[in-house]
């Protein structure tokens, strides 16, 4: 019997990701094998997001695709899952009931049972819970992408009710996932040779504040993988500023595994627009805990998420956000033009921003970064960075692409086998999204130093 093929076409951010490589893993167990090609594809599964109005619109535009192939070859398997169907429930089996398959963010560990239900009874079948389930937190077998670097999910959800943001609607509240199972999945990844780990959440400087009783904070964590043997490196994304501990920074300067790179989004300059974020801190506040991490941390490499066109949002506030960039001089910004979410309260605020200017805010602010972030980039020209060999670069196959401690991208020529090492690469030109280099040394055992002046 031919092996059943599985796509998977996944919407949205680095959790979306990494829930993906989940699911195709729980599903590779069961006898699918992937394939990128819906076409190909007895499963066609679509793992959406509902953070900006245009994921939504993508989704069901790909949905409609998906009927036109269904209607030519009727015994093809849909399946949604992910924050969509989580937020809007039967939604999708209404507005689509040739979909086979719907379920949530918070029982991805269910999917195989559900699959077969759907592949025996060939009715549809609709499961979201809205606690999550306990096997959703342990170890699952996951397909990585990579095979140097991997994500690991320490949390689910968010207890910040930002007045902009669906995730407390598509995530439900924050659940930590205990420190022996997160623990445990970064070991096995260790032993299968990955180097890197990424500690996940929507907020994980929060991890621990709700495990009773409450014994670890985000501190301890990072204490605790960074004491796991053959892990080289370790990020975390995404980080609140009102959790940012002092505990925190120094975890972050001390412990030799955690990277100099931190994404820690501010969203807007303006106090005013700040408080009708509901964020929690002002723009001094935030400006003050960057100094403090600058300080403990020098060579950090920042970058951060920025919303124009908030409601009410006058050109004075937006003033205020060009302000931030000029003073805390990212290295790279994620720039969002608002966009209202259903079950969020920022759309009832009144004075809604044009579209028009929405867009000469996001483009202004874009080109105003641009040259901020080539500025950040040029001083590695002509110094030798430690790059952790990721694989093949996507622009140039001939080439290898790693990253810096500092999560710069760099491109260099190599051969194959130094995928997954870290090695030396010295830095020939420096653009804006990546640097190009060439190996400092033709071994990858040499000790290394991050940004070394050559
Ligand atoms: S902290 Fe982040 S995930 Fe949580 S509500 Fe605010 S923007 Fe959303």
């Amino acid at each position: 019997m031919t092996p059943k093929k599985l796509a998977i076409v996944t919407y949205g951010c680095q959790m979306n990701k990494y829930d993906s490589e989940r699911i195709a893993g729980l599903l590779q167990q069961a006898g699918y094998t992937l394939t990128a090609d819906v076409r190909q594809a007895h499963l066609v599964l679509l793992n959406t997001c509902s953070v900006r109005e245009k994921a939504d619109q993508k989704f069901y535009s790909e949905l409609g695709r998906l009927k036109r192939l269904k209607t030519r070859r009727p015994e093809l398997l849909i399946g949604v899952c992910g924050c969509i169907p989580q937020r809007a429930r039967d939604e999708i089996l209404q507005r689509a009931p040739y979909v086979d398959l719907v379920f949530g963010t918070l029982n991805l560990s269910r999917v195989v049972e559900l699959v077969r239900q759907v592949e025996e009874t060939r009715e549809p079948v609709l499961e979201i819970t809205d606690e999550v389930l306990d096997d959703d937190l342990g170890v699952l077998p996951v397909a990585r992408d990579s095979r140097v670097t991997a994500f690991v999910s320490v949390m689910q959800g968010c207890n910040k009710h930002c007045s902009f943001c669906v995730v407390p609607a598509t995530r439900g509240p924050q659940v930590s996932r205990p420190l022996p199972v997160v623990l445990e999945e970064v070991r096995r990844l260790a032993e299968a040779g990955y180097r890197e780990v990424t500690l996940l959440g929507q907020n994980v400087n929060a991890y621990g504040k709700d495990l009773r009783p409450r014994r670890v904070d985000f501190a301890d964590l990072l204490a605790a993988v960074n004491a796991v043997d053959g892990i080289a490196r370790i990020r975390f994304v995404t980080s609140h500023p009102l959790d940012f501990t002092p505990r925190l920074i120094a975890a972050m300067a001390e412990l030799d595994k955690v990277c100099e790179y931190l994404h820690l989004p501010f969203q807007a300059g303006s106090n005013r627009i700040l408080k009708l974020m509901r964020r929690g801190y002002t723009a001094e506040a935030y400006r003050e805990l960057i100094a403090q991490i600058r300080e403990a941390v020098p060579d950090i490499a920042l970058s951060t998420d920025v919303i124009v066109g908030f409601p009410g949002e006058t050109e004075e506030d937006f003033l205020e956000t060009r302000r931030m960039l000029e003073l805390v001089r990212f290295d790279s910004i994620f720039l969002f033009k608002y966009s209202p979410r259903p079950g969020t309260l920022a759309p009832q605020l009144p004075n809604p921003v044009p579209e028009a200017v929405k867009q000469r805010r996001f483009e202004g602010l874009l080109n105003m970064q641009k040259r901020i972030a080539l500025a950040a980039n040029l001083p590695y020209e002509g110094r030798t960075v430690e790059v952790l060999v990721e694989g093949p670069s996507k622009k140039d196959p001939a080439k290898l692409t790693g990253r810096t401690r500092t999560n710069k991208i760099v491109n260099f020529a190599g051969d194959a086998r130094l995928i997954g090492e870290l090695v030396p690469v010295r830095i020939t030109r420096a653009g804006l999204y990546a640097l190009e280099g060439e190996l400092a040394s033709a071994s990858a055992t040499l000790p290394l130093v991050e940004v070394a002046a050559s």
